[in-house]
């Protein structure tokens, strides 16, 4: 087994407009991919580097040009994207696990396959290790999402190359993978939901040492995929018993709903659920049940107490359904 750690850079409609076609939309259009590939010791072995050839939008957005360090003229240079990807998964081999910083780059590589009439060849569920997750877990800064740039100044790595150019990004996640502790890329996987589940049956649950992940099929309305049964079970992750209930579910400003329990083995235990739409405009849910400690349960709490202050100060017929397992 190797690790492939990926980075992409993209660029989106210089306009504004997004450009569709029958298999969907293409937000963003993939300019450069980079890659390194890892043993199981974390060892690089090999990578992978190469630009695409713009064939959607032709002209780089501003913000796009400000950030990377590369220009239209060299990425005309560049081979069309199904050559570019059909040559990278050979360079990847089978039996690899996915490593990026954050959730983007694998939801974009497969939305600019479909784009381009490509099959999915990814397993499903399809697991990766989210290093950005890893790292702040491993080296909490007070920072949710820290950038990779953020990371390797805490880690004291030198800055050799500069961001944002895919290969030179792709390299410096791998030296800050090296730095992490190796026994959570044996667990701590992460779900990509550009497939999500299509049945009951395909639910997708994935528990790590302190968290579990429980993934939903779609539904058509945004308030069943929340409350759909699947999220009700109020079970202990780690060892099955009934979850004693701290603070009741309520829905935080119209977007995630949080609760708290309490297991009489594994103390205390954060619940969040987000709902998210995909593209074929279909609700699923993301349930994470977390293990906390009285301070995370303590600002659940408050949260509630300010969300239930927020909403009786809106007019009447106004409130928010407040969300109730
Ligand atoms: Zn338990």
């Amino acid at each position: 087994m190797n690790y492939i750690v990926l980075d992409l850079e993209w660029n989106q409609s210089p306009t504004g407009r997004v450009i569709k076609n029958k298999y969907g939309a293409l937000p963003f259009e993939i300019i450069e991919i980079g890659a390194v590939k890892m043993d199981e010791d974390c060892k690089i072995i090999s990578s992978f580097s190469r630009v695409i050839k713009p064939a959607v939008y032709l002209k780089l957005h501003k913000a796009v040009a400000r950030l990377l360090p590369i220009n239209m003229r060299d990425l005309l240079k560049g081979r069309g994207f199904i050559e570019v990807i059909t040559d990278f998964l050979k360079w990847c081999g089978d039996d690899v696990i996915f490593c990026t910083w954050g959730e983007a780059d694998l939801l974009q590589i497969q939305r600019n396959m479909r784009f381009h009439g490509m099959d999915i060849p990814f397993p499903f569920p399809f697991l990766y290790i989210d290093l950005q997750k890893i790292f702040s877990a491993c080296h909490p800064c007070g920072k949710k999402n820290p950038s990779l740039s953020n990371a390797v100044d805490m880690l004291g790595l030198p800055k050799g190359s500069s961001f944002h150019r895919a290969i030179n990004d792709a390299h410096y996640t791998a030296l800050v993978a090296q730095h992490l502790d190796r026994e959570r890329f044996k667990t701590d996987f992460s779900v990509d939901t550009f497939r999500i589940p299509e049945k009951e049956s395909q639910e997708i649950r994935i528990v790590t040492r302190d968290t579990e992940t429980y993934i939903t099929r779609g539904y058509k309305r945004r308030e069943t995929a929340a409350s759909a049964y699947a999220l009700r079970e109020g079970k202990c992750f780690l060892c099955g018993c009934t979850l004693k209930r701290r603070v009741r579910w309520f829905c935080d400003n119209g977007k995630n709903y949080n609760a708290a329990f309490t297991c009489l083995k594994h103390g205390y235990i954060a619940g969040k659920i987000r709902v998210r739409k995909t593209d074929k405009a279909l609700y699923y849910a993301i349930r994470i049940m977390e293990l906390t400690d009285k301070e995370g349960v303590d600002e659940i709490r408050e949260k509630m107490v300010k969300e239930k202050e927020r909403t009786k100060m809106k007019p009447e017929g106004k409130t928010d359904e407040v969300f109730r397992l």
